[in-house]
């Protein structure tokens, strides 16, 4: 992590224009108002010029996939992300399937959660809240059962903030001759994820995180031999990738209604996205994000739930202050007041909140972030952020 960045922005982002609060959560999250105005007009979806920009929505995300991008193909299914997560499990996970989960926050748990269900076989390999997978355990855990043929992943784990390692769990899967799905939900568009660099059969994201688009839709991008190999596995009509893919290729249209807006807002958030610098970009003015803010909150006196080796720059997490003046319900409604909304805590092991890199938001506004954070303290009475011991020695664990 760079302390001392303080460079300014390349492009400047784009407050918002209502005086709405800044978004501090990792999606839905601040727009630019350019994305915003793209959805006052109405598009027929089965239009040419729809049509035409559903391609363009699926070659962008393409074109950020390095070099072997023709091996692959973007599939975008409506719905919030879990709806998309839901459709790559569903469709490439056949009936006779048994996956390894790897688990380390909310979003592993709901893909176990979600094979449960649509009657997947799998076994979970539970890190709790915030410990990452690595590749040695994913290659004992294959090793000791020969029948899994799957892996799932969750690339930055949002719960905690945890950027996890896929490129040695890619590394692992593979060497034991398995195949890899990701959740990149949260993360890509930001960390770099190549298809060339990181062997993965699938992965999803969605409109309303790191390209900074509206909710709406997901996207699931597939090998194109995966995609054909679909055909018939998926539980859902709806929710069949392998159906969606065969009719885009066929008539250029979504199955069912698609959401119009939110597509037209997508393609200018993609613009936005190129005009700062793709991935690299983008993650870049993300990580000075995290460390303006990260740096300053510790200057508070807060601390990290997750040492800087794993700080993602998506989210962080912080431990609630000891302080028995400290309410977090208070302290969000004093950031609130301040103009910006933060995210409560979802670990099982100590109290704590989150604040969220990702979005129309520059290290100007991380700096005013923290003086807000400095504000609520002072009104509060709590004159020392530090979080209780226990919180630490947990911590801790990280390092060993
Ligand atoms: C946001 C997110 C999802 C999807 O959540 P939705 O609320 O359904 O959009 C899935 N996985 C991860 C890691 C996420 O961050």
């Amino acid at each position: 992590m760079d302390q001392n960045s303080t460079h300014s922005n390349p492009v400047p982002v784009d407050p918002p224009r209502h005086g709405e609060p800044y978004l501090l959560t990792p999606g839905p999250l601040t727009t630019a108002n350019g994305v915003k105005e793209q959805m006052l007009r109405d598009w027929g979806s089965w239009d040419a010029d729809f049509r035409e920009m559903t391609a363009r929505l699926r070659s962008g995300i393409l074109a950020l996939i390095g070099s072997n991008s023709g091996e692959f193909d973007c599939v975008p299914m409506q719905g919030s992300g879990t709806f998309a997560v839901e459709a790559m499990l569903g469709s490439f996970l056949p009936g006779t399937s048994k996956t390894l989960v790897l688990s380390n926050g909310a979003y592993g748990k709901r893909t176990a959660q979600t094979l449960a269900r649509i009657g997947r076989d799998h076994v979970v390999v539970d890190k709790g809240d915030y410990l990452p997978p690595r590749g040695s355990e994913v290659a004992d855990a294959l090793k000791a059962d020969p029948s899994i043929t799957h892996v799932v992943v969750v690339h930055c784990e949002t719960s905690s903030g945890i950027l996890n390692p896929v490129a040695e769990i890619s590394e692992a899967t593979y060497a034991a001759g398995r195949k890899l799905l990701i959740d990149s939900m949260s993360a890509f568009g930001a960390i770099p994820l190549e298809m060339d660099k990181i062997r993965c059969e699938a992965f999803v994201s969605s409109a309303n995180k790191c390209i900074e688009g509206v909710p709406g839709f997901g996207f699931v991008v597939a090998r194109k031999n995966e995609l054909e190999a679909a055909a018939g596995n998926c539980h859902s009509l709806s929710l069949d990738v392998h159906d969606q893919w065969v009719t885009m290729e066929k008539t250029g249209q979504w199955r069912f209604t698609p959401p119009t807006h939110v597509v037209a807002a997508f393609l200018e958030a993609l613009r936005l996205h190129r005009e700062e610098g793709g991935v690299d970009g983008r993650g870049a003015r993300y990580a000075r994000n995290r460390d303006v803010m990260v740096q300053g909150m510790r200057g508070l006196g807060f601390e990290t739930l997750l040492t800087d080796r794993w700080l993602s720059p998506i989210i962080v997490t912080f431990f609630n202050p000891a302080d028995k003046a400290f309410e977090f319900g208070k302290f969000y409604q004093l950031m609130k007041d301040s103009g910006f909304i933060i995210y409560p805590g979802k670990l099982t092991v100590a109290d704590s909140f989150r604040i969220g890199c990702i979005g129309q938001i520059d290290e100007r506004v991380m700096a005013d972030v923290v003086a807000a954070a400095g504000r609520a303290l002072k009104k509060m009475g709590v004159t020392d952020a530090r979080p209780p011991q226990s919180a630490l020695s947990e911590r801790a664990k990280l390092a060993a």
